[in-house]
């Protein structure tokens, strides 16, 4: 199945689909949004758009994975999805399949592409965040597999998620990157603890969550002992490629809607047009990046262009909506103040989420520039 005949059929499944597809207006929550997620991707796995894109090894039906740039598109643009939750796939699933044992992938990914599953990503920690190589949360070894002891923060969607792909310190704390091993945990084992924490937008979305000698079968270790560094840079890419094509498609309906409810006479039209050409040269970027990804490129630490592009424009497509907000409420416009207010202070995040501008611009600087040191 090509781009286009994927494009043509989907469109017309979502269509015909609209009614079964369409989100409960009345629930707004966080947890409606994860019931609404796990609904659109049960129907579009059952009727194949949500596995067209994968390898059939991990129980897609193959084809070119720039397809999965256009679901999410279309999903959002329609309205049916959030990005937060449904970007986890896109973060998570391609390095499960890049390193997990191929029978592991098989059972696993299905149950995340249908809907069944949610997963969480357990990377920073209270000491750790830009500085990934010092974590310290510890899996020592044992008769059949590891023990985990340590806390994670963060976490989104922990408190949904059945499955973490989690980094582990099995070297000594000097061992730096050299000393990481990813593990694939399963949520319910006993130890661990789940917190989840309150965003100033007002949603529980992220979590601490605590391993206290939590028990991981051997089986469930990604890449070799040691090689949790390779994991990791192999899954920040992706967390800054398709996943982000999804947001600037829910970026640009926001927009829409936005001006759509007030009218254009409510913003500055300069600074509107500002943010319109951020719009476009963000998704001038990001799909290059999709036709990269789809012609088998690996990809690396330019994508921290494209995660640089997408913070910038959602912070100036959000102040010029915060602007146009006060302006449509004085003037007494019928809007959803509180849902605008919500997406102005979460697009404060995007600056740090998935890597912190400032860490972004150091990868740019010194691994594409070959500006200074390189650690
Ligand atoms: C909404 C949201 C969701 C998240 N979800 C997850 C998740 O699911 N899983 C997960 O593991 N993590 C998650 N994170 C955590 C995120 O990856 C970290 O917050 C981020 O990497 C920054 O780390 P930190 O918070 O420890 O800040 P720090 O690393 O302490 O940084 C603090 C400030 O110092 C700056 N700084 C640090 N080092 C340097 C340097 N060398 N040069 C210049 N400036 C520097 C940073 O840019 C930042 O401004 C999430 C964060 C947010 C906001």
């Amino acid at each position: 199945m090509d781009l286009d005949a994927y494009r043509r059929g989907l469109d017309v499944w979502l269509d015909d689909h609209a009614t079964a597809l369409a989100p409960d207006p009345g629930d707004g929550t966080l947890a409606g949004h994860m019931t609404q997620l796990a609904r659109v991707k049960r129907l579009g796995y059952d009727a194949g758009w949500m596995r067209w894109g994968w390898p059939e090894r991990a129980g897609g039906l193959g084809g070119p994975s720039i397809v999965r740039a256009y679901l999410g598109e279309a999903l959002m643009a329609r309205g049916l999805v959030e990005p937060g939750g449904y970007s986890m796939t896109e973060v998570l699933a391609p390095t499960l399949i890049d390193f997990a044992p191929a029978d592991l992938a098989a059972d696993m990914v299905p149950r995340l592409l249908r809907g069944d599953e949610i997963w969480c990503q357990g990377f920073s920690e209270p000491g750790t965040g830009s500085n990934l190589a010092a974590l310290s949360c510890r899996a020592t070894p044992t008769a059949d597999g590891w023990s985990v002891r340590g806390q994670k923060v963060w976490t989104s969607y922990a408190q949904f998620a059945a499955r973490c792909v989690l980094l582990t310190r099995t070297g000594t704390p000097e061992s730096a990157h050299r000393g990481i091993t990813a593990l694939f945990v399963d949520m319910d084992t006993p130890g661990i603890t789940v917190r989840p924490l309150l965003t100033m937008h007002g949603v529980e979305e992220f979590c601490e969550v605590f391993f206290d000698d939590v028990a991981v079968p051997g089986e469930r270790t990604l890449g070799p002992v040691g090689g949790g560094w390779a994991v990791a840079m192999d899954l920040l890419p992706y967390e800054r490629s398709t996943s982000l094509w999804h947001r600037g498609a829910w970026l640009q309906r926001r927009l829409d809607d936005f001006l759509a409810t007030v009218g254009e006479g409510m913003v500055d039209p300069a600074a509107l047009g500002e943010v319109l050409q951020m719009l476009l040269a963000f998704r001038a970027r990001s799909r290059s990046t999709q036709r990269r990804l789809a012609g088998g490129e690996r990809l690396g630490p330019e994508t921290s262009i494209d995660k640089v592009l997408l913070s910038t424009l959602e912070q100036a497509a959000f102040d010029l909506i915060g602007t146009g907000l006060e302006q449509a409420l004085i003037a007494g416009c019928d809007l959803e103040a509180q849902r605008w207010r919500a997406d102005f202070l979460y697009s404060r995040a995007s600056t740090i989420y998935g890597g912190s501008a400032e860490i972004q611009r150091n990868i740019i600087a010194r691994r594409l520039l070959d500006l200074g040191d390189d650690r």
